[in-house]
């Protein structure tokens, strides 16, 4: 039996993941289920999966989740040591599914055991990519990429040589506002950018797809995962989002990955590497769909394309600032103290304060330095929030 653990049950990708897991429940035994506010499922996913613990992130509600797991022999604990405690429980297999920063220290703690780390935490490989890939290297771990456009990139370059890889292209759908005219976007509502038209994803992400800073974070992804020059990665605006990404060679041809808008895709990918399984997936039917779209994107509807290009120029950590100040705009975002375009002007004003810091441009070598950037970074978002919320 495979040895597995999930960060992130909870949540749209935990879901995903435990759907396919639940399909075969005979093959795996289930180490540990992670959570944050959403105990009834945590538990309850913990108990039908006979995990040996749940934890939740939350502190406050452990009296909660020890309730709902008594008499059942599932243990609990809670905390972000928990987590990572959790997370170093001996498996061959971890999904990395925790949103935002909070899932870097799990991450890694798993990397640490030598466990295969499936990696939809996209914000692990942006605060700190080099750490991320030394540690996988230091511990003969691997990283499987979960997000579709690097499962994507990663199956197209199977069998190929890297060096021989001109471009990647990594496609966008255009998100929640992709037929909204540019001067109706100083007015979207948290609701309106909460609603994504091909993908069902977690609310921040499907926020973060309609500001573009989802593919903002992908860019830095591409590079720091595949070691490509950000300067052959390129985005496309494909608004079927049924080609994924497209991986182009020295010799003018270009491989592309086609498949349906599902997660589970790139999850059961991830899961039964290096093989493939019948996957509970859609076929398409090309002949139906008829057409595919693609278009540029505009760079000045979406300045965080910009910022990324920046960012990745700069390395170092500009990519936990830049993570950092985009989750604390989005948090003002969603609680309704800034507008849709003033999360690009924070991030971008967050960056410019923090360009002159000693640690702005440094190695990323250790959690530590990328914890201090991060907490900077939030705080000097939360600033520039603070002033613009008065304003
Ligand atoms: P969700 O918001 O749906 O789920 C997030 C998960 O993280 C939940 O289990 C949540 O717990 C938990 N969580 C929240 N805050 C914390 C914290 N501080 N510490 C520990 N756990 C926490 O997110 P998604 O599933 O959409 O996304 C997860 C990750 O996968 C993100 O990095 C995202 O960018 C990436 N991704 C997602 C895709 C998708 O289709 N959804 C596609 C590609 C990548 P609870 O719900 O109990 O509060």
């Amino acid at each position: 039996m495979r040895r597995i653990s999930i960060l992130g049950a909870t949540g749209s990708i935990g879901q995903n993941s435990i759907d396919l897991i639940r399909r075969d429940a005979e093959a795996y035994q289930v180490v540990a289920l992670t959570g944050a506010r959403n105990i009834a499922q945590l538990a309850g996913d913990a108990i039908a999966l006979k995990a040996e613990i749940a934890v939740t992130a939350d502190e406050s509600l452990l009296p909660d989740l020890r309730a709902a797991l008594e008499g059942t022999g599932v243990e609990a604990a809670a905390g972000a040591g928990a987590i990572v405690e959790a997370a170093a429980r001996p498996a061959d297999w971890v999904m990395s599914a925790i949103v935002g920063a909070a899932g870097l220290a799990p991450g890694l703690s798993a990397l640490e055991t030598g466990a295969t780390l499936a990696l939809a935490n996209k914000e692990s490989l942006v605060t700190a990519g080099p750490l991320l890939m030394a540690t996988a290297r230091a511990h003969s771990a691997r990283i499987l990429p979960v997000d579709s456009e690097h499962s994507a990139i990663f199956q197209a370059l199977t069998g190929e040589d890297i060096a021989e890889v001109e471009r990647v292209i990594i496609t966008a759908s255009g998100g929640a506002f992709r037929d909204w005219p540019d001067e109706a976007l100083a007015r979207a509502t948290v609701a309106d950018a909460s609603t994504h038209p091909n993908w069902d994803m977690g609310q921040r992400i499907t926020i973060d797809s309609a500001s573009m800073f989802n593919k903002s974070l992908e860019l830095i992804e591409t590079k720091e995962f595949f070691g490509i020059d950000p300067e052959r990665i390129e985005v496309l605006v494909h608004p079927e989002s049924l080609i994924h990404a497209l991986v182009g060679f020295v010799d003018g041809a270009m491989m592309a990955h086609v498949g349906p808008a599902d997660m589970r895709h790139a999850i059961g990918y991830a899961l039964h590497w290096p093989k493939r399984r019948d996957l509970p997936v859609e076929r398409l039917d090309l002949a139906a769909i008829g057409q595919l779209n693609f278009s540029a994107p505009d760079a000045a509807r979406y300045p965080a394309l910009g910022l990324a290009r920046e960012v990745m120029r700069t390395g170092g950590h500009a990519g936990a600032v830049f993570n950092a100040a985009k989750e604390r705009a989005l948090d003002a975002f969603i609680a309704g103290q800034i507008g849709f375009l003033q999360m690009a002007e924070v991030v971008e004003a967050t960056l410019g304060a923090l360009s002159g810091h000693q640690m702005f441009t440094s190695e990323v070598e250790t959690l530590d330095t990328v914890a201090q950037m991060d907490h900077l970074a939030r705080k000097t978002a939360g600033t520039l929030i603070g002033v613009r919320a008065k304003g």
